[in-house]
């Protein structure tokens, strides 16, 4: 029998890559394979709209499929995600694109093979959106590696963070049970995996909608336990809930790395209280002293945004002071851009595009000064990796991270494996990269 193929195009972040890795295991359980050619069976798309333009660069992405359905009148395509979770987006991604035959939202992943089933019985487009759904355990997940996995804590996020559309797509926040998680890490540490990383849009508010209220430390020291597990990662992490409990905790659980990507989006308390951050600055580097002085060697990135809508010249110069006094080992920096639904998309103070990319440019060129003589420092030292494998340049050339999350590229060396951790001294230290060569 002719084996049925599917192919999976992502958008968006780490989260999405995830419900990706979710969609592949349903498919493959349904004894699809994985392809990578526009001809395959079963097409999904899916999307994002935390990115800007998303709807536009995903109706070129679908519309260039419209004469696979001339050749091939079965192929299924679907579009799921963040995307169609949006008021109106669905029913127009219906009209827009004919071609369409499934479009389903971020809560009802798990009902695919019902809509495929549906689809195939009737031949008509289904449009299936829910607006809150439950957590739902035991789907199969079809990871990308077999060293590292993304494990999801928590759907949702309660935050309304003024830019941003995320409460709306994906729901209230909703923690998955320890129980689960720990399970799920369990099965994880006896296939081989090495690292993890728990991810939620908000991890540090786990466990406040579950039964007895464990909280995201309780969880960590939890997760430290699970045999197999050498790493664990976490991320995002959302400023106003770094407890001191937590930052303890990061330093006691030796599996728990020296890493935090620690949002700060601007460095200008009248900013923050416009985007409805929920801290201010003071209380974020209160934060980050308490980092610092419980594991002395962690090293912090960022996500920043600038030119948010009534964001003055003195608030930006603000950003900078932080990002200098920080000094963080890298950072995400984006010029505001408006999402669709959002308060501050309806602010008549937009700020100038020009001066946005302005205000970009001059942060992009203080963090890569900043990440240069961090990674320079790095000279000299050696640090524990876990080996990846080649880079994708040379296949003599390895790559790892240290615990601190920093790509390392070092000479291949008989007998080294992919998932062996290794020491590398650092021989070189460039704005995004360190150099080095394995100690014995
Ligand atoms: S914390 Fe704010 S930025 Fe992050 S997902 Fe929630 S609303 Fe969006």
């Amino acid at each position: 029998m002719e084996t049925k193929t599917y192919r999976i195009v992502t958008f968006g972040c780490q989260m999405n890559e995830h419900d990706s890795e979710i969609l592949a295991g349903i498919l493959e359980k349904m004894g699809y394979q994985r392809t990578e050619s526009d001809e395959a069976d079963v097409t999904l798309f899916n999307t994002c709209c935390v990115r800007e333009n998303a709807a536009q660069r995903l109706y070129g992405h679908v519309a260039s499929l419209k004469r696979i359905k001339k050749t091939k009148p079965d192929a299924i395509i679907g579009v799921c995600g963040c995307l169609p979770q949006q008021p109106g987006e669905a029913a127009a991604l219906m009209r827009q694109l004919a071609h369409v035959d499934l479009v389903f939202g971020t809560h009802n992943t798990h009902r695919l093979p019902e809509l495929i089933a549906r689809f195939k019985e009737t031949g008509k487009p289904i449009c299936e959106i829910l607006a809150e759904g439950d957590v739902v355990e035991d789907i199969p997940v079809k990871r990308a590696s077999q060293l590292k996995a993304w494990v999801t804590i928590m759907h949702g996020c309660n935050n309304f963070c003024s830019y941003c559309i995320v409460p709306y797509v994906r729901g209230r926040e909703k923690s998955r049970q320890m129980s689960d998680i720990l399970a799920e890490l369990s099965m994880l540490g006896n296939a081989g995996v090495r690292e993890v990383t728990l991810l939620g849009q908000n991890v540090n508010s786990y466990g406040k909608d579950l039964d007895g209220q464990p909280d995201f430390a309780d969880l960590l020291r939890a997760a430290n336990g699970v045999p197999g597990i050498e790493r664990i990662r976490f991320q995002t992490s959302h400023p106003r809930d770094v407890t001191t409990k937590l930052i303890q905790t990061m330093a006691d659980c030796e599996k728990v790395c020296e890493h935090l990507h620690l949002p700060l989006q601007a460095g200008s308390d009248r900013v923050l209280r416009l985007m409805n951050r929920g801290y201010t600055v003071a209380h974020y580097l209160n934060i980050v002293d308490g980092l610092r002085h419980a594991m002395p060697e962690i090293s912090l990135t960022t996500d920043i945004i600038v030119g948010f809508p009534g964001e003055s010249a003195a608030d930006f110069e603000d950003t900078l002071a932080v990002m200098k006094a920080v000094r963080y080992d890298s950072a995400f920096t984006f010029a505001y851009s408006p999402r669709k639904g959002t308060p501050a998309a309806a602010s008549n103070e937009q700020v100038d595009a020009a001066i946005k990319q302005e205000r970009l440019q001059q942060l992009i060129n203080l963090q890569n000064g900043i990440s240069l003589e961090l990674n320079q420092a790095e000279t000299g030292r050696v640090h524990e990796i876990l080996v990846e494998g080649p880079s994708q340049r040379e296949e003599t050339v390895w790559v790892g991270r240290t615990r601190s999350n920093k790509l390392v590229h070092f000479n291949y060396e008989v007998g080294m494996a992919v998932g062996q951790t290794i020491k590398v001294l650092i021989t070189e230290g460039q704005t995004h990269t360190l150099y080095g060569t394995r100690q014995s």
